[in-house]
């Protein structure tokens, strides 16, 4: 099992980024799971009851490709992970630094589900402004975010993380239970996960996952007080020697 000291220690996020997060790879093939993750999380949030003030997005590591919907919805956003490098990627990004990765093929790409492709700009400098701090966190400890205290949120994003982050079904079970207490009553949890993936590789290293099924991760759900509201498996096409996940499960639950 890989434990978060391991990502502190050695996930490099630029290779990451651009493993998993161009819009097409070195021969030209389209990143099919990227869009479709991009098709799921635009439907997400144009969900009724999908707005408020303020999105935690729980171990964002380097990327915003999943904020980019969400942050037509909320005025406010909070990104916390655990490991110092992913972090400061995203923020050169956000402050726009020279040498930050070249999100604008995915932010163009929503911005085309969203109606209008030309506003690709638009958007970058509203998710620029919204996310307003970039915290450290551990999703396992009862306060995710300690030594700060945050207030309760209105929606809970989490994208490829708790199944990377948790070594068995109880710590997985807790961690929902950790995270879950960080969202209002009535609020909104967003997550996207990976079913029945035990590993994935990338800059040759190689990145355990607890094995999921959906009644694992809706019941688990369930169990941290939220009613599931919107769920859909869509198969991973098999054949990916990067991985052996066999489906990514998109889920909204309300508490
Ligand atoms: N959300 C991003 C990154 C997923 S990679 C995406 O959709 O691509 C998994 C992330 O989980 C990494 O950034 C890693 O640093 C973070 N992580 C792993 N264990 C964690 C923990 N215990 N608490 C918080 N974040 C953790």
């Amino acid at each position: 099992f890989t434990d978060a000291d391991v990502y502190q220690q050695s996930f490099d996020p630029r290779e990451y980024l651009k493993e998993f997060y161009s819009l097409s790879d070195s021969q030209g093939q389209p990143n099919t799971l990227l869009m479709q993750n991009l098709r799921s999380l635009f439907k997400m949030f144009s969900l009724d009851g999908l707005r408020g003030d303020t999105l935690l997005d729980v171990g964002c590591g380097p990327t915003i490709y999943q904020l980019l919907s969400a942050c037509e919805h909320f005025q406010e956003i909070i990104a916390l992970d655990y490991a110092d490098q992913n972090r400061r990627e995203l923020e050169k990004w956000l402050k726009n630094e020279a040498g930050a990765f070249d999100w604008r093929p995915v932010v163009k790409y929503v911005c085309e589900l969203e109606g209008d492709r030309e506003k690709w700009a638009e958007k970058e400098e509203k998710l620029r402004k919204k996310v307003r701090r970039v915290l450290k966190c551990d999703v396992t400890k009862a306060n995710p975010a300690d030594p700060v205290s945050l207030p309760p949120a209105d929606c809970i994003l989490s994208t490829f993380c708790l199944e990377t982050a948790c070594k068995d079904l109880a710590t997985f079970r807790s961690t929902l239970r950790n995270i879950g207490a960080l969202v209002k009553p009535g609020g909104h949890l967003v997550m996207v996960t990976v079913l029945q993936e035990t590993y994935y590789t990338f800059n040759k290293q190689v990145f355990s996952c607890l094995r999921l099924e959906r009644k694992e991760v809706e019941e688990a759900l369930e169990g941290a007080g939220f009613d599931v509201k919107f769920s859909e498996v869509q198969p991973y096409l098999p054949g990916d020697v990067r991985t052996d996940c066999e489906a990514v499960l998109s889920l909204v639950a309300r508490r």
